[in-house]
């Protein structure tokens, strides 16, 4: 169960968090185990199975690069991003795999990481099953993965019984209506309360720590708006981020929309560096990385006095947020559609803004709600399952939407008919009614009506 700041946003690298940062974790996890019990220098063979959606939008969501990843012992927050290509390279032309990076075993993609196109596992759409087996042959040890949104991964034993927290926190909550009542009754704000929970659950250096999230996110607005070409994966999308900085900076000072073309900007060149596997802060996916970098990159530039504190109060406002849907919804494309994504995020970003524009908990309830409510129903069927169509646009969409909600919220009293439990508990009703063809599975919506050259 996700209790941190940190568990919400975490250093990885793109397209996909579901697919991506979990089947690469999960392949490192396997490996430590192999060398934990010892069996690793009797390993002769290794397969993994991919079930359910991240069969369906593994190759797009590059599952089976990030499964040899992490088999080799890469796990996404410190692996070298500009080496992928040449270690994916070495297996495939080699057939050799260095288990753990430094165990050799014969290697065979077509034959040893197989895609189940029509096998989902009952417990999670998301489910990955891995095997090692000796020089006879023999299983040694297997494992069944589930990679359930946002990065997070669990074996099958803690998708049923998921691990407790070992410290009591000053100031637990399960839903928003706990939060908002500790914030009221003890006079915190839901930052000051976020940042209490972080120091009992043992976290140091937590400012510099969100500091480093902030500088991920703001290298890669960098990156992501100086590079340009073809974005890879076949669909021949070019980078917009270079060519849209460009105009802005030639563009009329006086024009009035000026300020939300940064907005889109800065969100474009996020998910096109995402696009391209780069490095990213899940926010809380990947596929949504692009939203609250882009509304925090706006408030800096445009509406910040005291850039520390915003940049802390931001960070921590949205985690808050984001653990309510972590533990009363899903973050997972895969389970609730790309609400649980750009929604999600959408609505972090519009409540995390209305804090560090000065608004009250409950306003920024109301604008976390907002920035939810009117994302719901919405779907996952990305083009050639990839993370580029529609996503890269709607994390603009998502920003942009953000700073209305914020907005909306904070010229309001903080009273409000929907709140943002019950917006939370109407998406993840409206993801499990959602059919499973627009639940990151590429076999519907855009996926299917538009033609993919
Ligand atoms: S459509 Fe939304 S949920 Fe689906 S891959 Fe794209 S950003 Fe993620």
């Amino acid at each position: 169960m996700a209790h941190s700041i940190f568990d919400l946003f975490k250093v990885g690298v793109g397209p996909s968090s579901s697919h991506t940062v979990g089947p690469m974790i999960a392949g490192n996890r396997f490996v430590n185990q192999l060398q934990q019990q010892q069996l690793i220098s009797q390993t002769t063979k290794v397969t993994v199975n991919l079930y359910g959606s991240l069969a369906l939008t593994g190759k797009g969501h590059a599952t089976d690069n990030a499964s040899i990843l992490g088999l080799m012992g890469e796990v996404p927050d410190t692996i070298d991003a500009d080496n992928i290509d040449t270690m994916l390279n070495m297996v495939r032309n080699s057939n050799e795999l260095p288990l753990a990076g430094k165990h050799w075993i014969h290697f065979t993609e077509s034959e040893h990481l197989l895609f189940n196109f029509t096998e989902f596992l009952p417990q999670h759409p998301n489910g990955m099953k891995i095997s090692a087996y000796d020089s006879n042959d023999q299983l040694i040890l297997e494992q069944t993965y589930f990679s359930v949104g946002g990065g997070f991964v669990v074996d099958a034993t803690e998708l049923d019984n998921p691990p407790q927290l070992s410290v009591a926190l000053p100031y637990p909550f399960d839903n928003a209506k706990q939060l908002l009542a500790h914030c009221k009754n003890h006079e915190l704000s839901i930052c000051e309360l976020m940042l209490l929970n972080e120091q009992a659950l043992g976290t140091s250096d937590i400012d510099g720590k969100i500091n480093h999230l902030w500088q991920v996110m703001s290298a890669c607005i960098e990156r992501g708006i100086a590079t340009t070409g073809i974005l890879p994966g076949g669909l021949k999308l070019k980078r917009r981020a270079n060519q849209m900085h460009l105009r802005l900076l030639d563009g009329d000072p006086s024009d009035q929309f000026d300020t939300l073309d940064w907005v889109n900007l800065y969100a474009m060149a996020v998910n096109e560096e995402n696009a391209a596997g780069g490095r990213v802060v899940t926010a809380p996916t990947n596929g949504a990385a692009g939203v609250i970098p882009a509304v925090l990159a706006w408030y800096l530039k445009f509406k910040c006095k005291d850039q520390a504190k915003g940049i802390t109060e931001f960070i921590a406002t949205a985690a808050a947020i984001g653990l309510l849907y972590k533990k009363n919804a899903s973050i997972s494309a895969a389970e609730v559609g790309c609400q649980g994504e750009i929604g999600v995020a959408c609505s972090m970003a519009a409540g995390a803004l209305a804090a560090v524009m000065g608004g009250t908990p409950e306003q920024v309830e109301n604008a976390a709600e907002i920035g939810m409510e009117h994302n719901l129903g919405l779907t996952c069927d990305p083009i050639n399952g990839l993370v580029q169509v529609p996503c890269i646009e709607r994390n603009t969409m998502g920003a942009i939407k953000a700073i209305n909600a914020s907005r909306l919220a904070l010229q309001s009293d903080g009273v409000h008919h929907v709140h943002l439990d019950e917006v939370i508990a109407t998406m993840y009703q409206t993801g499990l009614d959602m059919m499973s063809k627009y639940k990151e599975t590429s076999q519907g919506g855009l996926a299917i009506n538009v033609i993919a050259c």
